[in-house]
């Protein structure tokens, strides 16, 4: 039976994880149409992308060239106890020389990233439509995503990759866990006298934690989770972040100044029970969402990306059961473990519970003192130990 489509897969979703999948499919000749609005405001926020989503960048052309110039290399990870806490850890630094490697990965501006996408998805074929989904119909053999205006488009496969609020997850009739964490994520950059030697460090402090990413040059860009009223109060007296940060970091940067206008982020986690169903594969935040603790957030969107490639290359019916079994079972080990350790970091920084504070302090002990843990911890964080997708293999 022959059936008519518009497209072999349309992905919904102009984020970094629907870009680039839009981008990796149309490089292996598979016809793909991507719809989302146009972008609204400015991101502030820098993305710290580990060796494997680099990989996929380059895959798609636009790694180095396009971004290394406003992006900085992560030689070293850091991750400091200030909880103050009575089971504290120690200080932790990871080298990216100890795996043999020249850098963990980079700190890419988003706001840089997404145009350089679009242009590599329009580059290699992909059809990108400007357009809002308001409702998915399903049929046996294909599925069709009716816009706003009226629109429809119909394809054997569709790719959630519209985010939180997924309009597809919930057509396709797949339930999320969904958490609020009592916290906001205060997102800035700026600049420092002192070096920062290509290190990020992770504070751990009561409320969640400050971390510091390089950027090019002497400037770093902050991520710092606290409390909302907290955040709130910086927010309405934005003139006395250079002294928070200055305070924050303990003055190991030097003399901050010039920090850009901050923007904040409310904290929820997400994780879909499902990644598959209904001619649907969900990707991104679509599918996992979670706290910026570890930079993992992306560097797994991107994860997803690439198997959703592989797996609608290696499918005659890419939205088949099979195929959508095969992503499902590609995708739940990954997204599980590093949601449950995520949140199990950040609940044992919001909640004054003692077990919890001796199983942060006592994982993050073991692994400064075992050498083997620390080598295993550092290839975990990078991406998986098996299973990448092919556009992630060296
Ligand atoms: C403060 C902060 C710091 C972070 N730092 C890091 C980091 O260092 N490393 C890392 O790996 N990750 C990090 N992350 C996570 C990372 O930013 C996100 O994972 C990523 O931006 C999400 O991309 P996405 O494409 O899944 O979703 P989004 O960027 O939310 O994109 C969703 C897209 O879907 C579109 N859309 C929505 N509804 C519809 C509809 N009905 N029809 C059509 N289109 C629709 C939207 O317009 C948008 O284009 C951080 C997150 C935060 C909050």
């Amino acid at each position: 039976m022959i059936v008519m489509s518009d497209a072999r897969v349309i992905v919904v979703g102009g984020g970094p994880a629907g870009l680039a999948i839009a981008g990796l499919l149309a490089l292996e000749g598979v016809d793909t149409m991507l719809v989302a609005p146009p972008p609204v405001s400015f991101d502030p926020r820098t993305i710290a992308l580990m060796q494997p989503a680099l990989r996929l960048l380059q895959r798609l052309g636009v790694w180095p060239e396009a971004l290394s110039a406003s992006s900085s290399p992560l030689r070293h990870l850091s991750i400091r106890d200030e909880t103050g806490n009575l089971f504290s850890a120690p200080a932790l630094t990871f080298s990216a020389s100890e795996l043999g490697l020249e850098s963990f990965g980079w700190n890419i501006p988003l706001a840089d990233m997404v145009p350089r996408l679009v242009e590599a998805a329009q580059r290699l074929g992909a059809r990108l439509l400007e357009g809002e989904v308001a409702a998915v119909e399903h049929g046996h053999h294909q599925a069709t995503v009716v816009l706003v205006d009226g629109r429809r488009f119909t394809a054997p496969l569709l790719v959630a990759a519209d985010g939180q609020n997924s309009v597809l997850r919930g057509a396709a009739g797949i339930d999320a866990d969904r958490w609020s964490f009592d916290q906001a994520a205060l997102v800035a950059n700026f600049r420092h006298s002192g070096p920062h030697g290509d290190c990020s460090t992770e504070r751990h402090r009561i409320g969640g934690p400050l971390t510091t990413v390089p950027l090019p040059g002497r400037h770093s860009s902050l991520v710092w989770m606290a409390s909302p009223d907290r955040i709130e109060r910086i927010l309405e007296n934005p003139s006395a972040l250079a002294s928070e940060i200055q305070l924050g970091t303990h003055g190991e940067l030097g003399l901050v100044s010039d920090v850009t206008p901050p923007r904040s982020f409310a904290m929820r986690g997400l994780t879909a029970r499902r990644f598959a169903a209904s001619r649907t594969m969900l990707v991104g935040e679509a599918a996992h969402a979670f706290p910026p603790i570890g930079a993992q957030g992306l560097n797994m969107s991107l994860r997803d990306a690439g198997h959703v490639a592989d797996v609608v290359m290696g499918h005659d019916d890419p939205g088949s059961e099979a195929a959508l079994g095969d992503y499902h079972g590609r995708r739940v080990i990954d997204v599980n473990e590093r949601q449950a350790a995520i949140s199990l970091v950040n609940k044992s920084l919001i909640a004054d519970l003692l077990p919890l504070h001796l199983l942060r302090a006592g994982g993050l002990s073991l692994i400064a003192a075992f050498p083997p843990l620390r080598n295993l911890v550092m290839r975990h964080g990078l991406a998986p130990d098996a299973n990448l997708p092919f556009a992630m293999r060296a």
